[in-house]
């Protein structure tokens, strides 16, 4: 399906600043964010709680499913710690964001996560996981990697993403069906 608008996935570890960059784009743009965490959450896509990690055991295909009617259309902002689920053919473009260990460290202890959780996901940033989860599912020229670790940072990142997404609708235009 031809789309006219652009769908993008802000990915990164938790803590990273993609619900910050989601909705600053949002705001900017008009597209839609979708947050996949409360999606799973109010669309029951899930086999329950996990009461260690306290995060929800995720149904990926219900959650494809559940997805599966809006986000081909395009105008969408996915936002989400993994995105290696969702086919290649609904996505445009694919940001992975970063930052620094302490200041990550920070973010997460702010917001009290279980050590256990928090001592993951800073190994996951350090061993960019999510860069090469996105590396592995998406072609090279459609994934960048963007720091997150000061708000400059998230103002520059939401501009650079504006003129891509501006880009993106000229070199599209006229290619409905
Ligand atoms: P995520 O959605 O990746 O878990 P959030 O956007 O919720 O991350 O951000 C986590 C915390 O870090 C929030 O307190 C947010 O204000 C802060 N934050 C996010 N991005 C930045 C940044 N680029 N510089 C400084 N603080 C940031």
């Amino acid at each position: 399906m031809s789309r006219t608008q652009p769908n993008i996935i802000i990915t990164g570890t938790p803590g990273v600043g993609k619900t910050s960059h989601c909705e600053l784009l949002a705001t900017n743009t008009g597209l839609k964010h979708l947050s996949i965490n409360q999606i799973v959450k109010d669309r029951g896509c899930h086999d329950g709680w996990d009461a260690e990690y306290k995060s929800w055991i995720v149904d990926e295909d219900k959650l494809l499913d559940s997805l599966e009617a809006e986000v081909p259309t395009g105008g969408y902002i996915l936002d989400w710690h993994a995105c290696d689920l969702f086919p290649e053919s609904w996505i445009d473009l694919v940001v992975v964001l970063r930052t620094e260990s302490t200041k990550l460290y920070d973010r997460l202890k702010a917001r009290n996560y279980p050590e256990k959780k928090l001592q993951e996901n800073l190994d996951s940033e350090i061993m960019q996981v999510l860069l090469e989860e996105a590396r592995e599912g998406f072609d090279a020229e459609i994934v960048v990697q963007l720091r997150s670790d000061e708000v400059s940072d998230l103002e520059g990142n939401v501009e650079r993403i504006e003129a891509w997404i501006e880009n993106w609708k000229k070199d599209n235009s006229g290619k409905e069906d």
